[in-house]
């Protein structure tokens, strides 16, 4: 057990905060790591020690870790109008120009925009409005969602049921009925040998189409997906994987949401990530970037045809009975309003689109590395595997916790990394330099140095 002096930050926190994703009990062992400032792509410890954090924080920190633009933004906000809300009617200008603002923007036709405060509750409001629309157009019986393993779409009940991740449905009694989960896009590791790229898509595509047709295809609702799997690891789809399942959802009748909360703004070098992979989809989430994480806001877009749907309701039952306090928020629309006039004054897609090829190929360097067995990405997003054998792609026993150890050497040397068991997902701001790039990779390549030889030793 580390010694904490009683009166220091990491005690008081012991004593007061439950953390997120944290082991509890380790975390009274060993104590938190205090973030103190940032800037740029930096975070600064308690100690005055720097992190190059390859993380954006949570994929949000697209533009680094201070800001005084959208701090005289939020300030100068406040001081007008520092709250109200939109409910019964109510507007806010700020809500209104970035409304006008992401439906410009959006990347394939869409009529209105709902606020919430974080992607979770986005994908939570998508999922009522499945349920909502289809009521609205007589086939209440259509209700069940597919998602996919090891998808995410965030913590809130709805939101975690429709996610993939068995660690996080653990003793909670989840998914809630009605929440069904399809094979996901992982080629590295679940192709059968031989299987191409397009065949292994092909089969994905099929495995879907079995489940609609054994659950009944009168009673699947929607089928929910990021366009690149973030929290599952930093999985980029195959190719032709996106064609054939949005084949598969548009046959069946289902409402198609794209969880854009971490592609969207720019991280696969487009806006969106469904422009990179031409998905077609209904509903569409977005998140953490919008406002580069300064403030907490998100956003959902909904097409003409749900929202005809969501009229025709109101029309029957006198009100579209749902909300949040804080949807619409004026600091956290007007900042999320500067952050996307940042994005265009500075050209970000550009920036993105020389960079990220850069860092695919700085980081495909690892593969030379004993420990690295695949490194795939697109944008400034790349997933890279750690496995104990190249030539079977046999994984380390879970038990050694080679994530975890990469983790701890790649703080020694200054980076943050975000680890998803023996998976390391990039996604470093989106501002970042091709000299940061540089430093990632080297720090990176020391962390899998002393992992390598913590392992083999
Ligand atoms: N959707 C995706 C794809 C995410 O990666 C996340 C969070 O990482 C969420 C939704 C949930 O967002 P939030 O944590 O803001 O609720």
């Amino acid at each position: 057990m580390t010694y904490l002096a009683p009166n220091s930050i990491q005690a008081r926190d012991i004593a007061t905060i439950v953390h997120p994703q944290t082991n509890l009990a380790k975390h009274i062992e060993q104590g938190p790591l205090v973030i103190e400032g940032g800037q740029g792509c930096y975070v600064t410890d308690d100690n005055g020690k720097e992190y190059l954090d390859t993380a954006a924080g949570l994929w949000c920190a697209s533009l680094g870790y201070a800001s005084e633009r959208l701090a005289k933004v939020a300030y100068e906000q406040m001081r007008k109008l520092g709250y109200y809300h939109l409910y019964r009617g109510t507007t806010l200008e700020p809500g209104v120009d970035l409304a006008e603002k992401l439906l410009s923007i959006a990347p394939v036709p869409m009529s209105k925009v709902l606020f919430q405060c974080s992607g979770s509750e986005a994908n939570d409001t998508a999922l009522k409005l499945v349920w909502y629309y289809h009521h609205a157009i007589g086939k209440p019986e259509k209700r069940k969602i597919i998602g996919r393993k090891m998808g995410y779409h965030g913590s809130t009940t709805a939101s975690i049921s429709a996610s993939g991740k068995a660690d996080m449905h653990a003793d909670f009694g989840l998914p809630i009925p009605g929440f069904l989960h399809t094979e996901y896009p992982h080629y590295y590791r679940h192709h059968t040998d031989g299987e191409s790229e397009e065949q292994f898509a092909t089969r994905l595509a099929d495995a879907l189409e079995q489940l609609i047709l054994r659950e009944g295809p009168e009673t699947c609702a929607a089928f929910i997906a990021e366009p690149v799997m973030g929290a599952g690891g930093g999985l980029t789809p195959p190719r032709t994987y996106w064609e054939k399942m949005q084949a598969v959802v548009r046959k069946y009748d289902m409402l198609f949401i794209a969880d854009e909360v971490i592609c969207g703004f720019g991280r696969t070098g487009n806006m969106w990530g469904c422009q990179t992979y031409d998905l077609q989809p209904d509903m569409i989430s977005c998140a953490k970037a919008l406002s580069a994480g300064m403030q907490p806001i998100s956003a959902l877009m909904v097409n003409q045809r749900l929202f005809d749907a969501m009229l025709d309701e109101s029309r029957k039952l006198g009100n579209f009975a749902h909300g949040f306090t804080y949807a619409g928020h004026p600091v956290t629309t007007a900042v999320a309003m500067e952050t996307l006039r940042i994005y265009e004054e500075t050209d970000i897609i550009g920036h993105i689109r020389t960079v990220g090829p850069y860092m695919q190929k700085q980081l495909g360097s690892l593969l030379e590395h004993p420990l690295v067995g695949d490194v795939r990405g697109v944008g400034l997003l790349t997933g890279i595997e750690l496995v104990a054998d190249k030539a079977t792609r046999k994984s380390f026993d879970p038990a050694i916790g080679l994530g975890a150890k990469v983790d701890k050497h790649a703080r020694e040397h200054g980076l943050i990394t975000r680890f998803v068991g023996d998976r390391i997902a990039f996604s470093p701001p989106l501002i970042i330099t091709e000299a940061e790039i540089d430093a990632a990779v080297s720090r990176i390549r020391a962390a899998l140095d002393d992992a390598y030889a913590e392992v083999r030793g």
